[in-house]
């Protein structure tokens, strides 16, 4: 596993390779957005593969390793970037290492500049507690941007299935913020889609999942929820923070 901070990814396996323009980028989007829209998870995977090369990753939040699964299928050692907050659960860390032991894939674990000692010392104990957004900014937001800096495209789990309150993904979308392309090849897939590739293929899954926590994120800002509730009412529960700040 290469752990590295928000140091490029790339650049500490040393590898440099030129992009695209964001007009390149874009271009490929219009084109590509509509055509891609109903095609199979492995086949939107191929092309952005075969369309980025080594300038493509996958993110993965080790809630499951679905996405993981399916690119591994199609391109053997795709990356594959964990953000690794310091504030996450056991078992999602287990998930993580257990993905690298078992998968072809090549696990790029980000860590934030600062650990959270350092956080801590900085800002005040606990940054979550009294600025989350902010504690999202350091630990997540930041250190993916940074990563992502010497990628065209990066691609997502997201799913538009998840709940109404989620940024709808388009299969292959123009991240603005980001200036890269955002794939997200599980868009269409439905909860059963995802449960039956999960038990046909043996994919892992974050043990949490299955103890009352269907989104996972980081410990202190998530809790079970009771079955039939929204499965993200679990994420920063109290507050009326929704999302990270990673998909906005
Ligand atoms: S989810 Fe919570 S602990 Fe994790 S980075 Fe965001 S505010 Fe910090």
């Amino acid at each position: 596993m290469t752990t590295t901070s928000t140091q490029s990814a790339r650049e500490a396996r040393g590898i440099e390779t030129a992009g695209r323009s964001p007009e390149e980028l874009r271009d490929l989007v219009s084109h590509w957005g509509a055509e891609l829209e109903l095609a199979p998870a492995e086949t939107i995977i191929e092309w952005a593969a075969a369309t980025f090369g080594d300038r493509f990753a996958i993110t993965s939040s080790m809630g499951d390793a679905v996405l993981a699964h399916v690119a591994a299928k199609v391109v053997p050692g795709v990356d594959v970037v964990f953000l690794d907050t310091g504030y996450h659960f056991v078992e999602t860390v287990g998930t993580r290492d257990a993905v690298e032991a078992t998968m072809n894939v090549n696990l790029l674990s980000i860590t934030p500049v600062q650990s959270v000692a350092e956080q801590d010392a900085t800002y005040g104990k606990d940054l979550y507690k009294t600025d989350p957004d902010l504690c999202c900014k350091l630990r997540k937001v930041q250190p993916l941007a940074d990563t992502l800096a010497n990628y065209d495209a990066w691609a997502t789990g997201l799913r538009r299935a998840e709940t109404h309150n989620r940024v709808i993904a388009p299969v292959i979308g123009w991240d603005a913020k980001k200036g890269k392309v955002k794939v997200s090849p599980l868009a269409r897939w439905s909860d059963e889609q995802v449960e039956r590739y999960i038990a046909e293929n043996g994919v892992l899954v974050n043990p949490l999942v299955y103890d009352g926590y269907p989104s996972i994120g980081c410990a202190p800002c998530t809790r079970r929820v009771a079955p039939g509730e929204d499965p993200r009412s679990g994420r920063w529960a109290g507050t009326n923070k929704t999302e990270c700040g990673i998909h906005t």
